[in-house]
This record gives structure tokens, sequence and C-alpha cells, in this order.
């Protein structure tokens, strides 16, 4: 680290955390300060995160199966996601981000069986796959753009690293942790000192409640495919030493995360589903490959529910970003709405509270314009209060990615009674975590009036002659008739009380 990063108040000097500091006392603050604690599932518990390299850290992401569109709660992880980025940044890293898209191997079951969802989706869509996976892939992106979201350094696609995923499975097969069966390549789970490590369950307790297996040739019920022989008219498939065949759903992580970011890294990401099938797996692969978990800290968000319920197509209740536009909201909006709720708590979506978080950008922005017209004087004891809303932030963010507190402190600058750049200056460092554009300055909703159109003309014109009586007066007219007038440093807004 070591970078200047704190302020615009407090901490003024550099102080990574292995930084000689000139003060002992500055240093023993900024240690407390800056000590961002990660949730890590590996070991069930908050630790202080400490990168393998201080200079960028490596996170890998598991991306879309660009089989269909991209739901507002495959958003919510991206959001989580987007929020790790930024909080690293804020705390002064720099990032190597990677994150996969899906257009080949993952199953129907998320298993072993079932159709490819690629497939699926091509044959149900009179497409060909990479048409599909085009389309998918596309609307994904546009969807992180839209809800402000950072493009991951990396975007990986698997079918672009087959030959890297065929390497991996041939070490694996090499190091005696693979085994080949009439149809399929799997993972010998047996061969690993544990599995699963992510989860409690052990093994042998796991598989008297196990699935009916329908590969007799398996040797344990929780092994995986890695490669898997393709029928006669399979769509996609690719030579292999095991015949035309096509990898399976997790090798793709492990292949790529090892290509992009090394054999071991710093934060693995996903949604909590991913858990006790993809990452287990992941983990599986990479310790039978090279003996090591390939991420030190796993995280992972949890689940967005619609009405207290699941979204699912047959209640008509899926939800996608596009549905959030039609309705007259700023994408971002869902972005602020996700802040109110922890990344591993489970969050209700609901339109009310959509209405809500819509007003509270609303009122985010007009805080930010008003202060950055400002001309309150700040006192020193001012100075102190937004000292301490910055390190309170700070610290919140730092606490796992603690949103629901942040906000709360974004709420004590947004509303300092005094009105001063120095505000509006702290609104925008924390929108460096946010990402809602809090700078952006408010549209005007409805329609206004003609007559009420005119007084405002009038009162820019008594304004422009420094005619500040006049333009009082009209102020107070237009607050009579309903209407609101902010004076920000390039125009007028109007609306509606
Ligand atoms: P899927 O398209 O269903 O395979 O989902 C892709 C990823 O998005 C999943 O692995 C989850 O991690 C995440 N995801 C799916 N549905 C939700 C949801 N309702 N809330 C949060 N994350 C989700
Ligand atoms: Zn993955």
């Amino acid at each position: 680290m070591g970078k200047h990063r704190a302020g615009p108040y407090i901490l003024e000097f550099c102080r990574g955390r292995h930084c000689a500091c000139p003060s002992p006392l500055l240093r023993e603050r900024w240690e407390s300060l800056v000590d961002l604690k990660l949730y890590n599932t590996l070991t069930k518990s908050k630790e202080v995160f400490e990168p393998i390299n201080s200079e960028k850290v490596r996170i890998y992401s598991c991306g879309p199966t660009v089989y269909k569109n991209a739901t507002i709660g495959n958003m919510r992880t991206n959001i989580f996601q987007d929020v790790l980025r930024r909080v690293l940044k804020y705390n002064g890293y720099k990032i190597k981000h990677a994150m996969n898209i899906t257009d080949v191997g993952h199953l129907v079951s998320d298993g072993d069986e079932g159709e490819d969802k690629m497939l699926k989706s091509a044959r149900e869509e009179h497409k060909s796959p990479m048409q599909i996976a085009e389309y998918y892939t596309k609307l994904f992106l546009d969807d992180l753009k839209d809800l402000n979201i950072e493009t991951p350094e990396i975007i990986c696609k698997a079918t672009d690293h087959i030959k890297e995923m065929l390497e991996y499975v041939e070490k694996l097969v090499e190091n005696g942790y693979a085994y080949e069966t009439t149809n399929t390549v799997y993972f010998d789970v047996s061969k690993l000192d544990k599995y699963p490590i992510l989860t409690n369950a052990e093994v042998e307790n796991q598989k008297a409640g196990a699935r009916v297996d329908i590969d007799p040739e398996k040797r344990n019920p929780y092994d995986f495919a890695l490669w898997i022989k393709a029928p006669e008219n399979h769509l996609m498939k690719w030579d292999s030493p095991w015949g035309p065949s096509y990898p399976g759903w997790h090798i793709e992580c492990s292949a790529m995360g090892q290509k992009y970011l090394g054999e071991q890294f710093d934060i693995h990401t996903g949604g909590i589903d991913l858990i006790p099938t993809h990452h287990e797996n992941e983990i599986a692969q990479s310790k039978g490959r090279c003996g090591k978990i390939p991420a030190r800290y796993w995280m992972h968000g949890e689940y967005l529910l619609i009405n207290g319920g699941k979204m699912s197509k047959s209640l008509g209740n899926v939800y996608l970003v596009k549905d959030i536009k039609e309705k007259g909201y700023e994408p971002v909006v869902y972005k602020l709405f996700s802040y109110s709720c922890h990344y591993r708590n489970k969050l209700n979506f609901t339109w009310e509270g959509m209405e809500a978080a819509s007003k509270s950008l609303e009122r985010l922005r007009n805080s930010y314009q008003i202060n950055l017209n400002g001309s309150d004087e700040l006192t020193k004891e001012d100075k102190e209060k937004l000292s301490k809303i910055e390190e309170n932030f700070h610290e919140a963010i730092n606490d796992d990615l603690n949103m629901p507190l942040a906000m709360s402190y974004v709420w004590e600058a947004a509303k300092f009674e005094k009105k001063n750049l120095e505000v509006a200056k702290l609104l925008e460092k924390f929108d460096t975590v946010l990402g809602i554009k809090i700078d952006k300055v408010n549209s005007e909703k409805e329609e206004i009036p003609e007559e009420i159109m005119q007084i405002v003309e009038q009162r820019k014109e008594a304004r422009k002659n420094k005619d500040f009586a006049k333009s009082d007066e009209l102020r107070d007219e237009l607050i009579k008739r309903g209407y609101t007038v902010k004076d920000t440093k390039e125009e007028m807004i109007v609306e509606k009380c």
C-alpha cells in the first residue's frame, strides 16, 4: 500500500500497514481504522485481509452462464462484488479481477446430470450456442454498465480456454486424481485429505443422503465430471485424449483462475449457492493439481428474494434490469436499494423499497448539489465532525463491507447542517464506494406548467441582474404555488413539493 489516501481531514500522510509512520499515535489510529476485515467462508470467520502481494489484489469471480437473461438476483451478487472492488480501491489497493463467462459445460442440474444449459437454450430459441452466448453476454455486460458496476480487468470465456482446461485435466490424471469411465473423466474425491472443506459435512455422512447417481461407474457419489464424452450429434465438442468431448462446469474456473491469477490468489467470490458444488470442486481440482487451495479468502453473497420468496418464472416474478428501467427507475436505484442489507443476509425485493430508494437517491444528489454551491463557513468543530463521519464510514465499509452502516454515515454527511464544498467532496469520496453517480443532477420528473416556467424565467432574469430581493420574492411565489427551486452552479432546478 503506502499511498496518500485518507482525507480530506484525517491522516494527511502515507500510512500503509507496514509503513514507517512519523507518529506512533497516528500509526495506531490508522491501523485501527484501515484494518479491512472480510468474512471468509473457508474459515467461517471475519479475518483481517492480508493480500499475498500488497501491490495488487487478485480476485476471481464466477460469472454468468450466458444461456438466459441475468436477473436482478444475479445482479445482487455482481453489486456485492463491485462493492468489494471499490472498498479495496478505497483502501489503496490496485486490483486484478478476473470473471469468467460460462458458455459450455454447465448442466441443467448444476451437477453431472441433464442437458448443457447452453444447448437447451439454443434448441429452444432456434439459434446456435454461439449466438445464444453472444446475445446474453452482451445483455449481461450492458446490465453491469447500467448499474455502474466496474468491469473486471479480465473477462474470460470458457470456450476460449479449452486448451488450458484440457491441460489441467491431463495433469489431474497424471497426479492420480482423475479416472476415466465409459462416458466421463471424473475427479476422485477420495484421493483428497479432506472433502468437502467449505461446508462442514463429512463425505461419509453425506453418502447416506446423497442423491442417486446415474453413472454406476463413479467410484464415489461425490466424484464430479472433469470432462464429458460427447454423444454423436452433440453440438459443442472438442478433440481430446478421450475422443470428441467437452469440459465439465468446474474445470473452467480452475483453469482460467490459474492462467490469469496464478496458482494461488487473494479472493474468490460468488453467490452462496456455489459453495457446496462449484467452489468445493474448484478447491478439489486445485489441490489435486498443485496441492493448494486456489484462493485465501472465499466470499459469498446471499440471495435476493422477491416478496419474501424465490424468484421464479412460474410465479411470474423474475425481474430484470430492463424491468427496473421500464418502471421509470434509473438502474442505480437498485444498487442503492441493495445497500439496505448486508451482502451476507437475504434481501427482500419490493417495488415499495425501490420507490423509497429512488427518493433517497434524489435526496442524496440534491444534497450534493446544494453543498457544491454551499458557502457556509466550517468551524474547527464542524471539520472534526466531518472527519469523524469519514472515519466511521471507512470503518463500516472495512467491517466486511457493512453497507447498511456505511449508508448511515453517508446520510449524516448529506444532512450536515452546514452547506459547504467540503461536504460535497466527502460525498464524492463516499461515492467511489457507492457508485450511485451522486454528482448527477436530478432530472425533472413532471412537466412544469407554463405559468410556473414564466416565474422561473423572471427569477433567472432577476438573479442575472443581481436583484436578489426580487429573486427571493419570486421563489416565495413558486413555493406558494407548490414548487421548490434549487440554484446550482449551472442551472435552476424546479420541482413539485
Ligand atoms: P444462475 O443464472 O441461476 O446460474 O445464477 C448465476 C449466479 O447468480 C448464481 O450462481 C448465484 O450465485 C447468483 N444468483 C442467482 N440467483 C440469485 C439471487 N436470487 N440472488 C442473488 N444471487 C443470485
Ligand atoms: Zn466458477
